[in-house]
């Protein structure tokens, strides 16, 4: 039987301390103890049930957790503060002095200058290679080589690991893999095709209402006992918590997400293929033409969908700052970073998220001057809402552009 996600969630069940549908808050940094005999067991991990401070954990992030591995399908999840957040200690649980670390070249801006040049300075070296090519991840290894690190879909080129093969990889030079599927939750789910531990930003599709920031690492009950060890946890020490109130709206978000997804994936789909009908070189992983198109298909939960993200060109940054101002002014989408949210959000990613991303590394790897990204919103009617953006395209003369561009090409 196939992996049902949303099924995984549904079935957790609930009560607040008065019966209420929804757990109670724990509102509270610190906790009292009956004898200072079981303060000090809490403090070493050995009672059940107890909790201490806020900072190593609240019953509030407990339940958001649950409700990520479930998800996810691993034992246990530890939430953060952000998606960073659960990436950065991630790496740096991993990863001793000396070590090594493959990435693939196209991942979220903050990550790539993490690994790029903030890790560096403990001595932790990281390769960036095309992750799509199994040879070339398989030829980066060193014998100093502990994580291969990518994202499921990449951000922003929407380029698809093949989660399978890279495991096989993994397991066979002993490596973690480490995957941030913050673009695909529900449609891919990482753990069950062989990724050690799965992280998402849940400021993004999860929480989908673009209120707050926060994280997850979801992997094995050992991985995250090491995460939260009070002497030596990169996520107990760095001390990137997420706060109990955010916890308890970020579970109840996430009862829709299943709902939110298809409607995302739908939506995206639809002006995806009308985009790419009309000319524009179009990335979505749910149209034929996606290089990896039959490979999402075969990693995919497909009931979810391709997901609520696609890129078009239009050419040059004028065209895209023009049109997206339009779009803003228009009152279909925010021209702002992010995703997930119920609106369209849309920015050109080389001059925003992926700006830490040096010019030259950005056009080797296709990230090109008039590439917008969009995060396609909940829009009901949809039909209307691409007549209304290609309507913005032509006051702007931004389809004849593309004509001409082609001729020229
Ligand atoms: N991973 C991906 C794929 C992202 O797109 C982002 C943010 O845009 C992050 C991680 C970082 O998440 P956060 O902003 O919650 O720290």
């Amino acid at each position: 039987m196939s992996f049902k996600p949303a099924n995984k969630i549904q079935d957790l069940q609930y009560f607040g301390e008065f019966g209420g549908v929804n757990p109670s808050i724990s509102d509270s940094s610190t906790y009292t103890f009956l004898s200072a005999k079981t303060m000090f067991d809490t403090f070493e991990g050995n009672a059940d049930g107890c909790y201490l401070y806020s900072r190593h954990t609240t019953p509030s992030n407990l339940y958001l957790g649950e409700a990520l591995a479930a998800m996810e399908g691993t034992e246990i999840a530890n939430v953060s503060a952000s998606g960073m957040g659960a990436i950065t200690p991630v790496l740096l649980q991993l990863c001793d002095a000396g070590d090594h670390i493959i990435s693939s070249r196209t991942i979220y801006g903050g990550t790539y200058a993490f690994l790029k040049n903030f890790i560096p300075r403990l001595n932790i070296e990281t390769s960036f290679v095309d992750i799509t090519k199994l040879d070339i991840v398989e030829a980066a290894i060193t014998k100093h080589t502990k994580v291969l690190y990518c994202e499921s879909v990449s951000n922003p080129l929407l380029e698809i690991a093949d989660i399978k093969g890279l495991s096989k990889i993994a397991k066979k030079h002993n490596l973690k893999l480490v995957i941030d599927n913050t673009f695909s939750p529900l449609s891919i789910s990482p753990a069950k095709l062989g990724a050690d531990v799965v992280i998402h930003s849940l400021t993004k599709f999860i929480n989908g209402s673009s209120d707050t920031v926060g994280g997850v690492v979801c992997g094995t009950q050992e991985f995250i006992n090491d995460l939260r060890n009070v002497n030596d946890g990169a996520s107990m020490l760095l001390g990137s918590t997420m706060d109990s109130l955010r916890a308890a709206s970020i579970l109840k978000n996430m009862r829709t997400l299943h709902i939110r997804m298809k409607q995302h994936s739908k939506n995206a789909m639809y002006i995806a293929k009308q985009f790419e009908a009309i000319g524009f070189k179009t990335v979505y992983p749910g149209l034929a033409s996606h290089p990896s198109h039959e490979l999402f298909k075969s990693m995919m939960n497909s009931e979810y969908g391709f997901g609520g993200m696609f890129t078009i060109d239009v050419g040059s940054l004028d065209n895209a700052n023009a049109l997206m101002e339009l779009m803003q002014h228009n009152n279909l989408g925010y021209l702002a970073v992010s995703l997930g949210f119920y609106k369209t959000l849309f920015s050109a990613p080389g001059s925003s998220t992926s700006s830490e991303i040096p010019e030259e590394e950005q056009k080797e790897m296709g990230l090109s001057d008039g590439l917008i990204r969009f995060s396609i919103g909940l829009d009901d009617d949809i039909e209307r809402t691409y007549k209304m953006m290609r309507k913005c395209m032509e006051d702007l003369n931004i389809l004849e552009t593309k004509d001409r561009l082609q001729e020229i090409m």
